[in-house]
């Protein structure tokens, strides 16, 4: 038996498609599979995904190379770019399409050019993220250059907001401003938003959109998407490994909770080597048999303890969700004051996947 176990539902990942297609009918959309597909599991997201998006998105080289060896030949997006002539070459060779933001990246495209394959490029305009990209000088002056170059095939603009998870924080029409006023001049191909470009912003639905976390049906932000439609895609669970009575009056080792009562206390198989957040609190939640429970204590290497209450209704090896259907992953992660991402994406490979292909 391997715990805890993340399942994950095919059909899940098809209708949250479906969703986002239906909110951005006119848009290409680049499905983000980076981390691991946010821990859902590269190969199978990309897979079940082939032939319901226009392409994928990854960060790293590395991830788009395990995509093309299990026979992905979908469009594929290095979101980052790539560093050093090694990674140009190897990417040109994957028939990859690659971000362009700076100028290290434009010299060597420029360097390799007689030697390189077709290539499509995203320049990255920075409209005010300031993590990646060109400002607008920059952006027009690598247009003309690339434009220069036979092995060009396609130069398209994208950027990446800063806030737009907060759909009144102002500071994302300021970049879109910035953004269309470039591309008024430019006239490219835009790739303008991520998940809550695509749900707050509809202006920002354009020719491509790069959804990542909503196609896992989870929200950017601690805000509930079910409105939508979007339907979670992982379910993740564990077993209860043990159950003791903690008399009235006495201490829960590890924890300063003592029972003002007699308390059956559920130790439970998860702990921060599954990548579940130490800082977790006492009183996140978790669901066992239909009703919810609470952390007790400290989260271990390997165990936590939740509250079982004083009369015992549960057994030895008893499912556990930690997060999936009827525990939000949003509640939980407002719960341990973390970001959404994170619980699926800091999943150790100690988490059995089990794929339910539907
Ligand atoms: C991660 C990423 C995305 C997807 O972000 P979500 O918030 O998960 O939708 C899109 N574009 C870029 C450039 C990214 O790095």
């Amino acid at each position: 038996m391997k715990y805890p176990k993340a399942i994950i539902e095919t059909k899940a990942l098809k209708h949250n498609v479906e969703i986002i297609r239906k909110l951005a009918p006119n848009s290409k959309i680049c499905a983000i599979v980076k981390a691991n597909a946010y821990g859902h599991g590269l190969i199978e997201v990309a897979r079940t995904l082939l032939n319901h998006v226009e392409g994928v998105g990854v960060a790293r080289i590395a991830e788009a190379e395990r995509l093309r060896d299990a026979g992905i030949n979908n469009d594929i997006i290095l979101l980052e770019g790539f560093l050093g002539a090694a990674e140009l070459l190897k990417l040109n060779e994957l028939k990859l399409s690659t971000a362009v933001h700076c100028y290290e990246q434009l010299e060597l495209i420029e360097k390799y050019a007689p030697s390189l394959n077709k290539l499509k490029v995203w320049l990255k305009f920075n409209t005010g993220m300031n993590r990646l990209g060109l400002d607008a000088d920059e952006a027009r002056e690598v247009k003309l250059r690339l434009e220069a170059l036979d092995c060009i095939e396609e130069i398209n603009l994208m950027t990446h907001f800063a806030n737009a998870d907060d759909p009144k924080n102002n500071y994302t029409n300021l970049q879109l401003e910035n953004f269309n006023r470039l591309n008024e001049e430019l006239k490219l191909k835009k790739s303008i938003s991520a998940s809550s470009g695509v749900l707050f912003f509809p202006q920002t639905r354009a020719e491509w959109i790069r959804p990542g976390i909503i196609i896992y049906g989870i929200s950017p932000s601690h805000e509930s998407i079910e409105d939508y439609g979007f339907i979670p895609v992982m379910n993740l669970e564990t077993i209860i490994t043990n159950i003791f009575k903690l008399e009235a009056g006495k201490q829960l080792p590890q924890s300063n909770f003592i029972s003002s009562q007699d308390n059956y206390i559920g130790v439970i198989a998860l702990g921060t080597g599954d990548g579940y957040p130490a800082q977790a609190p006492e009183g996140t939640p978790f669901l066992i048999n239909g009703r919810r429970v609470e952390l007790l204590g400290k989260v271990g290497v390997d165990f936590i303890y939740v509250n079982l209450g004083n009369q015992l209704q549960d057994k030895i090896g008893d499912k556990v969700t930690i997060f999936g259907k009827g525990l939000p992953v949003e509640v939980v992660a407002k719960h341990i004051n973390v970001i959404t991402y994170e619980l699926t994406t800091k999943l150790t490979t100690q988490t059995k996947h089990e794929y339910i292909i539907n």
